[in-house]
């Protein structure tokens, strides 16, 4: 691969070329009040790149990551990437049996963890032949920055070709085994650059960053934007609705999961004149309820911009800057971004307004998964597409909709039934907030859909016989929910996605007679 090795092809160098002339400037001020400039940043990542490289880091070799969030955890991914390596970040949540699986199939050359849990992890480490275990804690405190402190900063990039990785992350894994999405500089520098220019990115921009960085939202879609326009960001250890309203005033740009913006619209707090300053909410990770979108709007007089992405393929759509955010929908192909709806069982392209599997294509498609060659060919095809598995359609406007994932597709009676059709209908009754609606074991129709509703406190909600009674009045037969459930909150992940597996998982047996839930 020599040959083709050029200095630029580095993102950090990338990176690098767009920090601000003037290194005092600002690169994260954190929640406890810690400024760390261009400047302060450049010397970090060179001193982390140093020992890394001193630890004996090769070209290739994974650094995995397991700690909260810090500025120290970004710089460790970019001095990983500027030392040849490819970064390997962890849920800080993952249980030690999910820690020793990722270490086993990663075979990492280093691997930081938590100051309070490394010991507990050695020897999981010695058995994935990790090795060094370093710490790394909130406070700019363990081995990691003690060992950089003193080491000289001045650290020449390691020359990386496009196609070289620069990360592995892992996919979720709600079904099977997760896989290691292997994430190549082009993939990570073609995205962001894509991004940075859609989202009209201005030289006073500042992000408020409340994310978690272990995941490609909050990574690569926020911080390297940012490290792209060589503004600053106000990074918060974690989402919190008072610290988010109280720091909005000095922003411009907020980029969020759906919960954000439930969480935000629940506070009094949340104005025209708070958000006065703010140039831009963005939203993805999740659906946004076309109603949040609106209640939004209409407290703020802002329209969220809703994207779509996925870790193996960074953005891929995005309602404009510029033009119509149309509530329910992930908006237009980014530039350089091909996406098509295909019929699953016959792979033929599907025309406007046709429900499919929606197929993806670009320079930020994913390089395939880690160690997987046989997964890989059965998720890109020939043609370079890659299976998103999300099912959707293209409006005549050229806007993409999302429908649902194609494992949550509900076959009930030899019927499909798209549960987003089923959850439109329900979220759409006076007193819901939303609902999830889950396909259960049927000893005759194979499948049974059924519905599990959120309702608004203080009000006169629904029961479960005038669910059904308006999804009868709106819906076929076969999409009518069989049972309605209600719950005070539906079950979510970090970035805010229901976890349908779990409303399924408790509600297996309803039909089959074993028990009821
Ligand atoms: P992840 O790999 O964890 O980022 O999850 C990617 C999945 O999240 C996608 O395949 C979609 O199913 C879902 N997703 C991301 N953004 C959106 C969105 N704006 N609307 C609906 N689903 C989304």
């Amino acid at each position: 691969m020599a040959d083709t090795d050029t200095a630029s092809d580095n993102i950090y160098d990338l990176f690098r070329s767009r920090f601000p002339a003037d290194r005092s400037r600002p690169f994260v001020e954190t929640d406890d009040g810690r400024v760390v400039t261009y400047g302060d940043l450049d010397t970090l990542v060179g001193r982390y790149a140093r020992l890394l490289s001193d630890l004996g880091l090769k070209k290739g070799d994974r650094v995995a990551v397991q700690v909260e969030k810090s500025v120290e955890n970004i710089v460790l991914y970019l001095a990983t990437v500027r030392a040849g390596g490819v970064f390997l970040p962890l849920n800080p949540a993952y249980t030690k049996a999910e820690v020793e699986y990722f270490l086993t199939d990663a075979e990492p050359h280093v691997f930081v963890a938590k100051p309070e849990t490394a010991e507990g992890l050695r020897e999981t480490a010695d058995k994935a032949k990790v090795a060094h275990l370093l710490t790394l804690g909130t406070k700019g405190d363990g081995t990691l920055p003690e060992r950089a402190a003193g080491l000289d900063p001045d650290f020449a990039t390691v020359l990386a070709s496009a196609d070289d990785l620069a990360a592995i992350l892992y996919t979720s894994g709600t079904t099977g085994r997760s896989k290691g999405a292997m994430m190549s500089h082009r993939n990570l520098s073609s995205n962001a650059l894509t991004l940075h220019q859609y989202w009209g990115f201005q030289p006073n921009d500042v992000l408020l960053h409340a994310l978690p960085i272990f995941h490609t939202h909050g990574l690569f879609v926020a911080t390297n934007c940012m490290l792209l326009n060589g503004t600053s960001m106000l990074f918060l250890s974690k989402f919190d609705a008072d610290q988010v309203l109280k720091l909005m005033p000095r922003a411009t740009v907020m980029m969020g999961v759906p919960t954000f913006y439930t969480r935000l619209l629940a506070h009094p707090g949340l104005t025209k004149e708070a958000t006065a300053h703010m140039r831009l909410f963005i939203s993805g990770s999740a659906p946004l309820l076309a109603d949040t979108h609106k209640e939004f709007s209409a407290r703020t007089g802002h329209a969220i911009l809703e994207r779509y992405g996925m870790t193996e393929t960074g953005m891929l759509t995005s309602n404009p800057l510029n033009g119509d955010r149309i509530p329910g929908t992930v908006g237009f192909p980014l530039p350089e971004v091909s996406v098509r709806v295909v019929d699953p069982e016959t792979g033929r392209e599907l025309g406007t307004d046709e429900i499919g599997i929606i197929e993806v294509k670009g320079p930020n498609v994913f390089s395939g998964y880690w160690r997987m060659p046989e997964k890989t060919r059965q998720e890109i095809k020939p043609d370079g597409f890659f299976i998103t598995g999300d099912v959707g359609k293209i409006d005549a406007r050229g806007y993409v909709h999302i429908v649902g994932r194609a494992k949550d597709l509900i076959i009930s009676g030899g019927f499909n039934v798209y549960p987003k059709e089923v959850e439109t209908v329900i979220d759409g009754i006076d007193g819901v907030v939303e609902s999830a609606v889950v396909g259960v074991p049927h000893p005759d129709f194979g499948e049974a859909v059924t519905a599990v509703v959120l309702r608004k406190p203080g009000v006169i909600a629904p029961d479960e016989a005038a669910v059904i009674a308006v999804c009868k009045q709106q819906l076929a037969n076969f999409k009518v929910p069989k049972r309605v459930f209600f719950v005070d909150e539906l079950p979510r992940n970090t970035m805010g996605k229901v976890q349908k597996n779990l409303l399924r998982d408790a509600h297996k047996d309803l039909f089959t007679g074993a028990k009821a839930p």
